[in-house]
């Protein structure tokens, strides 16, 4: 409302805002004078008739109207109707010559403020000040009716609830009215409570019963519009119920509070639900250990007390369980849960009290350490964790093993945010890993800077896709009978913009990782096909065989894919051979012999590539299509010097030919090797010892110096 600053314009001093109607520019100034004497700093704007006097209050607000009485008959109605329907409370104040004092009463009692007669105009600013308390005390009131017919409201609802108890306690006699249904909601006979506060306070759960007298404090002594707090009581039944208590206060007109009433709701349900939810949100379902998100508030504590001085330290241990996945697949999702389930009670088992343990989903936990000396004391932890996990597990009829890395990182001041800490105890862990599975590793810097180089790398990576910088390159595999080259191995090699020609060993391993392995393994797959059915349209006739990693697999239709390449290049089935390794074959089985089946129903070729070195065994192989053996390189390099190496091959020899299948030489680098596998009557033959990989144009001039290959070469 436009003039509810008004009501602070009570006392001399603020601006008054006046609008005179109907008054004569001498009485007006006459007033004016007046109210300033009075103590009033005044502005004023003339009314001269109704029109304008219904006008000016929409635009301003006013403090008081000052009118001429008598004037024109009505005009005084018509103000005061006018000012009440548009919702203005304005106090009207009347200046009437003494013959108009009779009517000027009746005025008053209609609802203008006051009158002054005109010749005593000096009592004006009294007339003022007391119809602008009049209005303040007005309002006040009317702000209290609001306040009390809301809280009536909310009590009557509040009393409606049918399972509700109520009480009614008189504060002068101190004496509380119980309701048999406040009464039986805490087991209660009717007799049994009487009528005493204590009734109700010495029931109120010790840790909870501050709260309920500071709430009933408050609302007594005015500061809160009503009392509402939920506490615990305590039942007969030797339980506590989590109730919600809601009361007013009733007081008398100087505002002290003579009696409180209110209503008590029995909320334990909710509260079960409430709690439960709560748990819900900071525990993992599966282990019921606190969650990412629990963890994550202690850490940013302990992150927090480091900052404090004192002698605070504390080390976060991340911990992935190793090979958790061969477990989950071999012996389904069930046995897997239940190992995880175990594996966190192995770990309880292994903290103090305030230390915590989290599961951050998966195979993944982490620990808090509180208050550590030293790092001695997570590397001892790990220690014993990984001790603890020694101890086989039983579960159902299954013996499962399980072993555990770990990374540990320890808390110092320089921590901002509990992701940073748990960025580099992922990582120790990480290295610790890749350093065999069952181990330890403390966090240092380097390991950040190998972190950010291998996200530069598959920045990079994927850049190269894009950019195609990735060539081809070609070793020759020839017949170690005659030496005729029969094959090239395509070899993927990645041409970076500022660092040399990079080898597979430097990004393969990140390919996969990313994926992007598919994209560059589709892309050497059409540059092989095409450079073979090169070869082959200008008489050279030889088969070329392609790498491929256990990603490539998983493409929706690779065997489509495969025939597409064969069709758009013209590179016959019988021409190219896919090259796996045994633990692509075996990740799974089912997919892969099927996709391989298909593909060797075309006529194509499959070979198992760096034999020897997985934990496959040949009469699991039989169950794939397969043509040729490649003897991994580690074997050959020391064929001359091992004997057990020496053995391993011929008998890998001797298996491949009782199964029909094409073994091929890795790695030849001496003719001593090369003598050593010709008498055990070995086929194929691929090695530095011939030639190493050479790009497209190179291997073409191998092709037509001589398709027979000697060791010149
Ligand atoms: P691989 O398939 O076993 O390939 C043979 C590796 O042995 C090649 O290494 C080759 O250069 C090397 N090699 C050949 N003869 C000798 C020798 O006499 N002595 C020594 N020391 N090494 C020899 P490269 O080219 O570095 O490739 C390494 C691995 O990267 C390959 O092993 C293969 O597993 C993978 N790879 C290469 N290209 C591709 C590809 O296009 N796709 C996929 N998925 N993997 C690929
Ligand atoms: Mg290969
Ligand atoms: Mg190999």
């Amino acid at each position: 409302m436009s003039d509810a600053p008004s009501n602070q314009r009570a006392t001399p001093g603020p601006t008054l805002h006046v609008l005179f109607l109907e008054c004569s520019p001498a009485d007006a100034e006459f007033c004016l004078q007046q109210l300033k004497k009075g103590g009033f700093d005044v502005r004023a704007d003339l009314a001269q008739n109704l029109e304008e006097f219904f006008e000016r209050p929409r635009s301003e607000s006013y403090d008081i109207v000052l009118a001429d009485y008598p004037s024109s008959n009505g005009t005084r109605i018509d103000a005061l109707q006018l000012l009440k329907k548009e919702g203005k409370d304005i106090p009207i104040i009347l200046a009437t010559s003494a013959s108009g004092e009779e009517s000027a009463v009746e005025w008053v009692r209609k609802g203008v403020s006051d009158y002054v007669l005109k010749d005593q105009l000096v009592r004006l600013p009294v007339a003022v000040r007391r119809a602008l308390e009049e209005k303040s005390l007005r309002q006040t009131c009317q702000r209290a009716e609001e306040a009390l017919r809301e809280s009536e409201e909310r009590y009557a609802l509040v009393a409606s609830g049918a399972h509700d108890g109520l009480w009614d306690w008189n504060l002068k006699t101190n004496e509380v009215y119980f309701s048999s249904g406040w009464k039986s909601m805490l087991g209660l006979e009717e007799s049994e409570a009487g009528n005493s506060p204590k009734e109700w306070f010495h029931r109120v759960h010790p840790e909870d019963i501050r709260g309920v007298r500071a709430g009933i404090a408050a609302h007594l002594e005015g500061r809160t519009p009503h009392f509402e707090g939920e506490h615990r009581m305590w039942h007969k039944d030797g339980t506590y119920r989590w109730v919600l208590s809601r009361g007013i206060a009733i007081r008398d007109a100087g505002g002290t509070a003579y009696r409180m009433a209110g209503s008590q709701t029995d909320i334990s349900d909710h509260k079960l639900i409430e709690e439960q939810l709560l748990h819900d949100v900071f525990h993992d379902e599966l282990t019921g250990l606190p969650n990412r998100t629990l963890f994550c508030n202690r850490l940013e504590f302990a992150i927090g007390r480091t900052k404090r001085p004192g002698d605070y330290f504390y080390a976060v241990l991340f911990l992935d369980v190793d090979r958790f996945k061969i477990v989950n697949d071999s012996l389904g999702h069930l046995i897997g849960d239940e190992l995880l389930i175990a594996v966190s009670r192995r770990l309880k088992e292994c903290l103090r009290p305030g230390d915590t343990v989290a599961r951050f989903g998966g195979d993944e936990f982490a620990i808090l350490l509180d208050d550590v000396h030293d790092v001695n004391d997570a590397t001892r932890l790990a220690e014993r964790i990984q001790k603890n996990l020694t101890v086989p597990f039983t579960l159902h009829e299954h013996e499962v093993f399980a072993t555990a890395s770990i990374g540990i990182a320890m808390g110092a001041v320089g921590y901002e945010q509990p992701q940073d800490i748990l960025r580099d105890a992922d990582l120790a862990m990480y290295h610790a890993k890749s350093r065999g599975r069952a181990g330890w590793k403390r966090f240092d810097r380097s390991m950040r800077a190998d972190a950010v180089a291998l996200l530069r790398l598959e920045t990079d990576l994927w850049r190269a896709v894009e950019r195609q910088e990735f060539r081809v390159y070609f070793q020759p595999l020839a017949s170690l009978e005659d030496g005729i080259i029969t094959g090239a191995e395509a070899l993927v090699r990645w041409q970076h913009p500022q660092r040399d020609l990079l080898l597979p060993a430097e990004f393969i391993s990140v390919a996969e990782g990313t994926r992007l392995i598919v994209a560059i393994g589709e892309w050497v797959l059409r540059t092989a096909c095409a450079q073979a059915q090169a070869w082959r349209a200008s008489g050279h006739s030889l088969r070329v065989t392609v790498n491929f990693s256990a990603h490539q697999f998983g493409h929706p239709d690779l065997v489509g894919l495969i025939r597409t390449v064969l069709k758009e290049t013209g590179l016959p089935a019988s021409a190219l051979e896919l090259e796996i390794t045994e633990s692509v074959a075996m990740k799974d089985i089912e997919l892969s012999s099927g996709i391989l089946k298909e593909l060797s129903a075309d006529g194509m070729h499959v070979s198992i590539d760096d034999f020897g070195t997985g934990s496959s065994s040949l009469s699991r192989l039989k169950r794939f299509p397969i043509n040729s053996l490649k003897i991994d390189q580690s074997f050959v390099r020391n064929l001359a010097g091992d004997v057990r190496d020496a053995a391993i091959t011929t008998a890998m020899i001797t298996m491949g030919h009782s199964l029909k299948l094409n073994v091929i030489a890795e790695g030849v680098e001496t003719k001593k090797q090369l003598a050593f596998l010709r008498s055990r009557r070995c086929d194929e033959m691929q090695g530095y010892l011939f030639s190493r990989p050479v790009p497209a144009a190179a291997f073409t001039k191998l092709l037509q110096k001589a398709r027979r290959l000697s060791p010149a070469h």
